[in-house]
């Protein structure tokens, strides 16, 4: 080990025991390479500024270098402000403050030099400040022009460890390393990717010469953190697929043949022809799979899982399709028994509502493996559903990972089945590729053809008349319609009189008989509510007025617009999926965004989004772009976020090279054997051993 590195921080110049304590319990920094590893977040540049007679030209932040000239204050108590003139060769401003005013008083020597930084605005015929960052002391000649900025915090700050406070230590700590920091990536890797060596990464991380220098430094080190934990992600799936031993599908089959060339209703869309393929191949070896299907609402996933459960069945393997609602189940059971009518394959269905004794018929159906598909929701998973050859499982809509049912299937047979997840929930391909490292992802991307696309528009209530009366359009056009209200539990005795308030006032303005109005709620009993979804799927009521219990799956063709409620609530993700409930059939389809007139920035580049685009991948990167991974993926799998300088909603480019280098090196050398690759073998043993295995307990 390197002994400099090891050195405890209280040995470092300008800590000291008392900085070390709190350095230790705020930062976690124990030791030298500890604060080498505490990364500034970004730089400012004092080596250029602007002029006074320039601000005109400027937009935004200005940076100047100048002297005080005189310092005025005014007013008393609340109204006290400090004005100071300031000016450098080109002209005169006011710095203004109006609140610490007497503690920077001190400060301003008139005929002190400083550099000011802050936003410039005109009032009448002079330029100001308020509120300006200062900053007395001047560098150097031959010192680093760019200055890191550090996180800090209150009792850091407060001990002289604030931003600049962090700059003097690494300041001290920097020169000492030159010629002790090894090398860990393979030389290959370095040239090939364009990267600087870990030294001189880490030596202009923190005191860079120029920005490029700086950027050069980030771009390694984020590559570097992100290889190894592409790197560990690849190995933990090696692991797995060596114990996973499954069953092969050796031949395509008949039924699939024959179902494929007589009786499957359109091509298939390239993307599904393509994941078809992606599945084929690896179901054909004798490794379990374990597969993720992304395609947006629509896309015919629904197709590709029935192509792939015959693949089971032409090899004398039974399959099980699992969705996560009664209604999802019966449509799939309804859809798939009408595709496979002219076809000697047993289809079944099984709910929380089958009877006992047609129960216990389908439990004997399946162990003497006369049922060939079983349709159902998680009854069909429990211990005492058993088949006589369980070949693959596929789990339907489950954007929430059912790694815990993933698990139950795994018992269903001698080997676990092969397992394909499917997902109308995009996940950024960043974050796919970060959190299933354990799984294999493929992707729908391309809609089946003639489909209109989506019209969104956002209206504020004042337009609440001109809404309702295109609704009335539709409705004589013969369509449907469904109005969505949020309920959130915080909130939700409000949220249930808001959907009661606005189901009466849309009852008053579309009067039986002429009008029927299905409503659907979390606090209503399951056989009520079932009720009133198949009123709605039988064409029986034209408005389906609900909460968010409608947003998975559902798929009434006839449904031609939606409306959404107090839409500024709803994340992104979920305005997606609920937009997804129409423009599934032939007509053109409609989606409003009704909205109160206060909006967040947040709120309403999320609306703007929606009106914008249909396209989920692109929805998906605001939504990562906006709430950051943690909140998109749960906290549950969190740790895999603590990174020290990578940051998942910014940096997929280089999560994907990091990947392609990872996949790379595994390909050719997959026990990292080869004496060039003993430093990344090493180091990753290391992370294997310090982590528990997330991809077991997610
Ligand atoms: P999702 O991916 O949302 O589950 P579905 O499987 O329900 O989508 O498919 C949506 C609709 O598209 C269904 O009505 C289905 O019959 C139809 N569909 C699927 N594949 C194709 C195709 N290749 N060409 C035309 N229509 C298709
Ligand atoms: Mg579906």
């Amino acid at each position: 080990m390197n002994t400099l590195l090891q050195t405890p921080i209280e040995y470092l110049k300008g800590v000291g025991p008392q900085r070390a304590q709190l350095l230790k319990k705020e930062a976690r920094i124990f030791t030298y390479a500890d604060l080498l590893h505490y990364y500034p977040f970004r730089y400012v540049d004092r080596s250029h500024f602007h002029k006074v007679n320039q601000l005109a030209t400027l937009e935004g932040y200005a940076q100047l270098k100048g002297n005080i000239i005189s310092v005025n204050e005014a007013g008393t108590g609340r109204a006290k402000r400090l004005t100071a003139k300031f000016g450098d060769e080109t002209g005169v401003i006011d710095l203004v403050w109006f609140k610490g005013a007497n503690w920077i008083k001190k400060k301003l020597t008139p005929g002190v030099t400083l550099i000011v930084y802050g936003k410039a605005k005109k009032y009448g015929a002079n330029w100001n400040i308020s509120h300006p960052e200062l900053e007395f002391e001047l560098q150097t000649a031959g010192e680093s022009k760019f200055q890191p900025v550090y996180r800090s915090g209150e009792l850091l700050s407060a001990k002289g460890l604030n931003a600049k406070g962090f700059a003097k230590l690494t300041a001290n700590l920097v020169p000492q390393i030159k010629g002790k920091i090894p090398e860990n990536l393979p030389l290959t890797v370095l040239r090939k990717y364009g990267l600087i060596s870990k030294e001189e990464a880490l030596i202009n991380i923190h005191l860079p010469l120029t920005t490029d220098l700086a950027k050069r430094a980030q771009f390694r080190l984020k590559f570097e953190e992100l290889f190894f934990l592409q790197l560990e992600l690849l190995m933990r799936k090696q692991i797995t697929a060596a114990k996973n031993v499954g069953y092969a599908f050796e031949e395509v089959g008949d039924v699939f043949t024959t179902f494929y060339e007589h009786h499957i209703p359109f091509e298939l869309t390239g993307a599904q022809k393509r994941v078809l393929k992606e599945i084929r191949a690896d179901v054909k070896q004798p490794v379990q799979m374990n597969r993720l299907l992304q395609g947006d609402v629509g896309s015919g996933k629904t197709l590709v899982a029935l192509l792939s459960m015959l693949f089971a069945v032409g090899n004398g393997f039974q399959a099980a399709l699992m969705a996560p609602t009664e209604i999802l189940a019966i449509q799939h059971y309804e859809g798939i028994s009408e595709l496979l009518e002219k076809m000697d394959v047993k289809v079944a269905l099984l709910t929380g509502s089958t009877k006992t004794k047609a129960r216990r018929e389908l439990h004997e159906g399946l162990e003497s493996g006369e049922i060939d598909i079983l349709i159902g929701t998680h009854a069909l998973i429990e211990p005492k559903v058993k088949f006589k050859n369980l070949g693959i499982a596929v789990i339907d809509e489950q954007h929430r990972f059912g790694v815990a049912q993933r698990a139950k299937l795994q018992k269903k047979n001698i080997h676990p089945p092969h397992v394909l997840v499917m997902t109308a929930t995009p996940i950024p391909r960043t974050l796919a590729m970060t959190f299933y490292g354990d799984l294999d992802v493929s992707v729908i991307d391309e809609l089946p053809p003639g489909r209109k696309p989506i019209e969104t528009q956002h209206r504020y209530e004042k337009s609440r008349p001109l809404v309702w009366k295109f609704m009335k359009d539709q409705i004589t056009k013969g369509r449907q319609i469904y109005v969505v209200y949020p309920l959130i539990e915080e909130s939700e005795s409000m949220d249930y009189l808001n959907l009661m308030d606005g189901y009466e006032s849309i009852m008053r303005s579309f009067p039986r008989p002429e009008y029927q109005i299905s409503i659907v709620h979390g606090k209503m009993k399951p056989e009520d509510k079932e009720y009133e979804m198949r009123r709605f799927v039988n064409g029986e009521t034209q408005i389906m007025v609900a909460t968010t219990v409608i947003e998975v799956g559902v798929n009434v063709p006839n449904a031609s617009m939606m409306i959404i409620e107090s839409a500024e609530r709803f994340g992104l993700s979920q305005l997606h999926q609920l937009r997804g409930r129409v423009g599934r059939g032939a007509e053109k389809s409609y989606c409003t965004l009704m909205t109160g007139n206060k909006l967040s920035k947040e709120g309403k580049r999320r609306l703007e989004t929606m009106v914008e685009t249909n396209d989920g991948f692109k929805i998906s990167e605001v939504d990562l772009e906006l709430r950051g991974p943690g909140d998109i993926m749960g906290t549950q799998q969190s740790g895999l976020l603590e990174l020290a300088i990578a940051d998942l909603a910014t940096d997929g480019q280089i999560v994907g090279i990091a990947r392609e280098c990872a996949r790379d090196i595994l390909k050719n050398d997959p026990k990292l054997a080869n004496t060039h690759h003993h430093a990344i073998r090493d180091k990753l043993r290391r992370i294997l051993k310090s982590k528990p295995n997330w991809g077991k307990i997610a």
